[in-house]
């Protein structure tokens, strides 16, 4: 298949990018560059041995995104772009809105012109909101805690009414529990701009010497050592979801499919820590800190839905996890450059 990626020079889009190479599709980026780096692309080249094609778009832009879809012949969409930082989202969301929405309407409006008939999307395991039971099933009801969490929910609401009026469109919402590591070999991996959210960038910056030290927010969580809890999930692993998955719905009876994409088992904050420490060879300076306000105890995905109809299961363990980010980590202490 030929495929549009956009954000494909983001992190879980690149490495999705290679893995739609190695199996034999034909992979388009869009990205604006944005929150990316261009010198992603020739490190993507050297791993995939063949020229990726680019277009440098702002997908916001209708007529750009019309023009880019126009003529090109794409079987199907990844669409991976948009922004995501959580406090961010609380502090500046008409732009969460504006990209997150805007993005995946022009997008739709010009698969339907062009006929392209499949869309993965990458939507988030925030859409079960604060008080849904673990493990997490599909069918919970949906919420959001920010804006992020919402343009997350919004989004995939499009999509499904999207496919009411369409009846050839098939549309993959896959829920992300929580990416990490990085390729093996240790050339593309998470570059987050700015200060990073999540736990495992700052773990890393925290080993290589970026920050004196990791705050863990909140030991006093009902969990068996007091720290959060979450489904963390190799991102090769995750790349590897969305080509089944795009297999899986070209062609299918079933119009919207949602699978979550996590391993099924938690692992606290201060289990990551201690592995994250193995994996580098020395202890991690860290202090214990108030809960993050929106913080929820746990989160891990009954994954049992992706097995058995994508025929995939996470197989990485936390170990390869951490270590694979530290390859990519110590050999690019600062990120991409520009
Ligand atoms: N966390 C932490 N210190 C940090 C960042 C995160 O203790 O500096 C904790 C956070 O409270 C949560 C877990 O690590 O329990 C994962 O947080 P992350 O932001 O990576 O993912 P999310 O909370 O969005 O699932």
């Amino acid at each position: 298949m030929r495929i549009l990626v956009s954000g494909g020079a983001g992190y879980i889009g690149s490495h999705t990018t290679l893995q739609l190479i190695a199996a034999g599709h034909d992979a388009v980026i869009a990205d604006d560059f944005s929150r990316s780096k261009r010198s992603v692309i020739p490190r993507l080249e050297a791993l995939a041995a063949r020229p990726i094609e680019v277009r440098v778009v702002d997908l916001t832009d209708r007529a750009a995104t019309d023009a880019l879809l126009e003529s090109a012949g794409f079987d199907a969409v990844i669409h991976f772009a948009g922004l995501k930082a959580v406090g961010e989202s609380v502090s500046k969301p008409l732009d969460y809105y504006r990209v997150n929405l805007g993005s995946t309407l022009s997008l739709l409006a010009a698969m339907a012109r062009q006929g392209v008939p499949s869309i993965v999307f990458s939507s988030s395991a925030t859409v079960y909101g604060e008080h849904a039971p673990v493990p997490m099933e599909e069918d919970f009801p949906t919420s959001a805690t920010n804006p992020y969490g919402w343009t997350k929910v919004m989004q995939e609401q499009v999509l499904r009414d999207a496919a009411v009026a369409d009846p050839s469109l098939r549309v993959a919402l896959l829920r992300y529990f929580n990416p990490v590591g990085a390729h093996r070999s240790g050339t593309i991996g998470e570059d987050p701009s700015g200060i990073p959210n999540n736990l495992m960038p700052l773990l890393a910056q925290v080993a290589v010497g970026r920050r004196d030290k990791l705050l863990i927010y909140g030991d006093d969580y009902p969990t068996p050592d007091g720290t959060g809890r979450r489904d963390y999930l190799h991102v090769e692993d995750l790349a590897a979801g969305h080509v089944a998955a795009l297999d899986r719905i070209a062609g299918s009876a079933t119009q919207v499919s949602t699978w979550n994409l996590g391993t099924g088992t938690p692992t606290s904050v201060k289990e990551m820590v201690d592995a994250f420490s193995r994996a580098c060879g020395h202890e991690l300076s860290v202090e214990v800190a108030p809960r993050r306000s929106g913080d929820i105890a746990e989160s891990y995905a009954d994954p049992s839905r992706a097995e058995a109809e994508l025929g995939w299961r996470a197989t990485r363990t936390i170990d390869e996890m951490c270590a694979d980010t530290w390859r990519w980590q110590s050999n690019n202490p600062d990120g991409y450059p520009v």
